[in-house]
């Protein structure tokens, strides 16, 4: 049996000077029943608790550890500027690299503003596209996660799904009024949606592919269909690709399937590992933002030289590297054993994946969408969860989060993962 002794005992002192222990909730492993575990360590594809136990990651900081963690280049990178100074508030070189790289991956990109979180690029995204458009309604999907901000915390994916709280306390009515929430999938209910509200829409925001409820596709046609309905309508299109930004692709999922979002929301990757957001688009738009136009957004902290320069250590890797390549080719190896896996045990799984995000939902019909989601078996993952803790492989602690694999994975690490969910399965 594993000790988690330290992690034990840091838990309940956490417990009294931390709301629920952590930070972020689906941390604190409510979904799943238990408790966390506490990391001081990782490497690679993996992470150490502080009682010793290592674990194959496939949460990866929630997205960002695409490279693995502590990636030497990008420690190396952080050493360096934090040498010479770790927030001016006034402009640095590393900033104008960064944009220079964002625009250049991401042709709908022109012009770029950096910020702290995902949180800030949606937040700031929306604000934008209403200064923009000079209109107030937003669409969203129902399920797609955008971070934490008011208009946006409506029928939320991620922890606010998980622990069913998808419309939070403390946010007025009157201020997700404006905010219209559709299935996703589901072209009718946005043409219905423009139809009802015509001349109002400032923009659709949007997960292309989105990943904060498992992770589901979208169909084909689907995400021309609201780049098209977005211009008929004179409203703009929001991709938020603070997940899929520089992980499906190089361009991210705008690359993958082929559309030009108007506005784009970045985080995660992009930070290697470091707070930062950003979002961009075309600079007509962005030219709305102060100190050029009315829109107002601002930062103490954005675009900070430490946090910039792990940003283009990771991306710069990527570039080199064959990163895309190996991460394709692993999730297509852990796409086939999951799915023997299921089959052999007879556990009726959904293995759903793009490039290298993915999920496991235990039902048997397909899932296009969090109505779909839902009939997820909860039980059986919670145990499906546990089973593979005790295994040593560290997946996110709840059914409505995507994994990730980093370009550090190695075969050998997918073959030791399908082997132990065939077991775990067996058991189920
Ligand atoms: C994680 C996430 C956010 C929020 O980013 P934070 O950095 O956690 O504020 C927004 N949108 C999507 C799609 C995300 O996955």
């Amino acid at each position: 049996m594993t000790s988690r002794a330290k992690s034990e005992q840091l838990f309940a002192e956490a417990l009294k000077c931390i709301p629920g222990g952590v930070n972020s909730p689906v941390r604190a492993f409510r979904a799943v029943g238990g408790q966390p575990f506490f990391v001081n360590k990782a490497k690679g594809a993996r992470v150490w608790d502080v009682d010793g136990n290592a674990y194959i990651d496939y949460v990866g900081t929630w997205g960002p550890a695409i490279l693995g963690h502590a990636h030497p280049k990008i420690i190396k990178a952080v050493r360096a500027a934090a040498q010479d100074g770790t927030s001016f508030g006034i402009p640095n070189p590393f900033e104008v690299t960064l944009a220079k790289m964002i625009c250049a991956w991401v042709p709908s990109v022109q012009k770029v503003r950096m910020c702290n979180s995902g949180t800030e690029a949606t937040m700031s995204a929306i604000r934008l596209a209403r200064g923009f458009t000079k209109r107030d309604k937003i669409i969203k999907f129902d399920g797609c996660y955008h971070g934490h901000a008011d208009s946006l915390l409506v029928k939320a994916g991620s922890g606010a799904l998980t622990f069913g709280n998808p419309d939070s306390a403390g946010v007025p009515a009157a201020f997700t009024q404006h905010t219209i929430v559709l299935p996703f999938n589901d072209p009718e209910a946005v043409a219905a949606a423009f139809e009802a509200n015509k001349g109002q829409v400032a923009g659709i925001i949007v997960e292309p592919v989105p990943g904060n409820a498992g992770l589901y596709l979208p169909k084909a046609g689907y995400l021309e269909f609201l780049r098209e309905i977005a211009t008929a309508n004179g409203a703009l299109l929001l991709f938020d690709e603070v997940m899929t930004g520089f992980r499906l692709a190089k361009g991210g999922a705008q690359e993958r399937f082929g559309i030009t979002p108007d506005l784009s929301c970045f985080g995660k990757v992009i930070g290697g590992g470091l707070p930062v957001g950003a979002f961009g688009g075309r600079a007509e738009i962005m030219d709305c933002l102060a100190p050029v136009g009315p829109v107002y957004q601002a930062g103490t902290l954005s675009g900070n030289p430490v946090a910039m320069a792990a940003g283009i250590a990771a991306l710069e890797e990527l570039a080199a590297s064959d990163a895309y390549v190996k991460l394709e080719q692993l999730g297509a190896a852990l796409e086939a054993g999951m799915k023997d896996a299921a089959k052999a045990t007879g556990v009726p799984v959904q293995f759903n994946r793009c490039g290298s995000m993915f999920c496991s939902y235990f039902t048997s019909e397909p899932v296009h969408n969090v109505a779909d989601a839902m009939k997820s078996d909860r039980d059986r993952f919670k145990k499906y969860f546990h089973g593979m803790l005790a295994e040593g492989i560290y997946l996110a602690p709840s059914q409505f989060e995507a994994g990730f694999l980093s370009a550090a994975h190695t075969p050998a690490d997918i073959k030791r993962t399908v082997k132990a969910a065939a077991k775990v399965m067996k058991a189920l």
